[in-house]
């Protein structure tokens, strides 16, 4: 692959992006990103996406802002370099480079700002058709899940493990509730009730979880954002995840249950085209 990606304001070939090895990024995982969804050569929910990244950034005290404009045209810009009709597009920002310290750098410190596309099929894809499983774990990340950085250790070891046994995904779980998945929501449908946890400090409030909950509300259908253990999901009616590469993606099986008959849920289904639907007359 030879992709143009972003570094600090160039757009360069992405054997030649270089960052310093004193880059806080990669010294104290000192970063944090979005990943906007790219349909029709167009970005779905970025402004969202944008109040999300300054969220992050203010929680963690980064001294300012990026700013939402430059962040767009630089998303559209890539977009248009690497052909990208279907895909997503990464930003990241770190607090910089600068000698290593556990004390923040001056807030005059520059932070460097990395982008790139990856193309993927967002609508057509045999996770989508056919559903995925799931294997629970227990979740061991910090106590600020609600900001998007790029500490993603954990989930990923949690995902190998998954696949280790054969599981395309693990969902976490503490005090025996599911919190999330590795890098989606969690979600299960009870007598008719959609159930999604509440979004506090042990999970990312995603983008598309608030989508697609205006989508359920649309399609006439309750919703309750609590608490659920891992029996309460293994007997659910139906369970998907949502995540801004996933949309919305039934859940088939977790750990060794079937969820209903195994085959991804009617009401997913429904709620996966409304999804898209909607994303597509935003997208920008
Ligand atoms: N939870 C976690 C832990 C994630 O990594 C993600 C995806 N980045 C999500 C939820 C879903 O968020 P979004 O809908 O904004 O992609």
């Amino acid at each position: 692959m030879n992709r143009i990606v972003y570094l600090n304001g160039e757009y360069v070939e992405e054997t030649k992006a270089k960052v310093s090895i004193f880059d806080r990024a990669l010294l104290f995982s000192d970063a944090l990103y979005e990943v906007t969804s790219v349909l029709d050569g167009k970005l779905i929910d970025f402004d969202n996406h944008m109040k999300r990244l300054d969220r992050s950034m203010s929680e963690l005290k980064y001294p300012r802002m990026l700013n939402h404009d430059e962040i767009k045209i630089l998303h559209k810009e890539l977009v248009k370099k690497n052909n990208l009709n279907e895909g997503t597009v990464y930003l990241q920002v770190s607090r910089g480079v600068a000698e290593r310290s556990f004390d923040f750098p001056d807030s005059e410190n520059d932070f460097t700002v990395t982008a790139f596309t990856q193309e993927k099929d967002l609508i057509n894809n045999k996770s989508a058709l056919e559903g995925i499983s799931v294997m629970t774990i227990e979740d061991n990340r910090w106590g600020r899940c609600d900001i998007k950085t790029v500490q993603l250790l954990y989930p990923s070891f949690a995902k190998f493990c998954a696949s280790q046994e054969g599981f395309d995904d693990a969902w976490m779980v503490r005090n025996g509730n599911v919190t999330e998945g590795t890098s989606n929501n969690a979600w299960i449908i009870r007598n008719g009730t959609v159930i999604t946890r509440q979004a506090d400090n042990l999970i990312l409030k995603g983008i598309t979880r608030e989508a697609v909950a205006e989508c359920a509300k649309e399609l006439n259908y309750k919703i309750d954002f609590k608490n659920f253990t891992i029996s309460e999901a293994q007997s659910a009616s139906e369970a998907f995840i949502t995540s801004a590469t996933t949309f919305v993606t039934p859940v088939i099986k977790i750990n060794n249950a079937k969820i209903s008959d195994g085959s991804p849920g009617k009401f997913t289904k429904l709620l996966r085209e409304k999804y898209i639907e909607k994303a597509r007359k935003i997208a920008i």
